[in-house]
């Protein structure tokens, strides 16, 4: 009796393991399939000069409509793709997304100065992305200054030799290097130092406290002194409230990010939401 109970329970065990593998196996074959057919796309951020109102930029964010899961976020479909070894083709066509529909923006007049891709970190090991960044932005006619890549600290502290190799190529290239989430895990000024990056990320859980925590508003007032010395310009993202924004003027950040000013939104959004800015087509990129 006991001894057919616990085959019964292994047997339970192995049946429930292989439905997770199996859906996780689905959620796969559906992301590789998104990928060829369509079914991901990018929603774009504006970034904005707190001085003068300007845009700064757009950051590209991924999202993907599940034929029958509705939406699924990045923050559950990019580790899949990293696992499952489709990060390679998922931010390649994120890149060529984004810059085409940059050059098609300014086709339509719109004067957009720069959009911003995510990569993840094994995409830095791959040293052949420099060369592939080089064509995608040939293809479209711009600048190598027109893409910022936003990588994060969990990329850095892999320390492989080719991540820092495929860094100063992009360097090299002229594209600009943007550090994501900073302040968060494993921050080490030393990668300030060592790295060809433009641009800081302070991390959207800083912005958060700022309102009702004062050591928040001390370490976002240090960071931007540290980013500003060292030359980089220092964006506050997550934005979500009037309060937050004024705290973060006074202090002299440059360039804000966040619900409060826009949230994420399709393409074909965007002409109207900078009309309604007063960002006309007359300004200057
Ligand atoms: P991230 O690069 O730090 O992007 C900022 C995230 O904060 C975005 O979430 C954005 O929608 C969200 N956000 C912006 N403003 C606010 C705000 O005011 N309040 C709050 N609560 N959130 C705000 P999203 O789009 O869900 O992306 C999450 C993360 O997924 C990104 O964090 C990035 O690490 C990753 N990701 C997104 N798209 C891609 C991609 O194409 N490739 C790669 N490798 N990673 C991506
Ligand atoms: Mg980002
Ligand atoms: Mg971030
Ligand atoms: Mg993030």
């Amino acid at each position: 009796q006991a001894k057919s109970g616990g085959t019964g329970r292994v047997g339970f065990f192995s049946l429930s393991l292989s439905r997770a593998a199996e859906e996780r196996l689905a959620l796969e074959i559906a992301l590789r399939e998104a990928l060829q057919t369509g079914g991901l796309e990018l929603y774009y951020q504006p970034q904005i000069e707190l001085a003068v109102g300007r845009l700064h930029g757009l950051e590209a964010l991924a999202r993907w409509q599940h034929p029958t899961l509705g939406t699924i976020p990045p923050d559950r479909f990019i580790p899949l793709a990293e696992e499952c070894g489709l990060i390679g083709a998922l931010s390649r066509w994120v890149l060529e997304q984004a810059c085409g529909q940059l050059a098609k923006w300014r086709r339509e007049g719109l004067a957009v100065p720069a959009v911003a891709v995510n990569l993840s970190a094994s995409n830095f090991h791959n040293l052949e992305l420099p060369t592939l960044v080089e064509q995608i932005l040939e293809r479209h006619g711009l600048q190598p200054s027109d893409l910022y890549v936003e990588l994060t600290e969990s990329t850095l502290l892999e320390d492989h030799s080719s991540t820092l190799q495929t860094i100063e190529r992009l360097h090299d290239l002229g594209v600009r290097l943007s550090l994501d989430d900073f302040g968060t895990g494993y921050s080490s000024l030393s990668y300030l130092r060592r790295l060809p990056i433009t641009e800081l990320k302070l991390d959207r859980s800083f912005v958060a406290d700022l309102e009702h925590a004062p050591m928040a508003r001390s370490l976002s007032a240090a960071i931007l002194g540290i980013g500003t010395s060292l030359g980089l310009t220092v964006v506050a993202e997550g934005v979500e409230t009037v309060a937050q924004k004024d705290i973060l003027q006074a202090q002299g950040y440059p360039v804000v990010q966040g619900y409060w000013f826009a949230k994420p939104m399709p393409p074909q959004a965007l002409p109207a939401w900078m009309a309604e800015q007063g960002m006309n087509r007359a300004q200057q990129v």
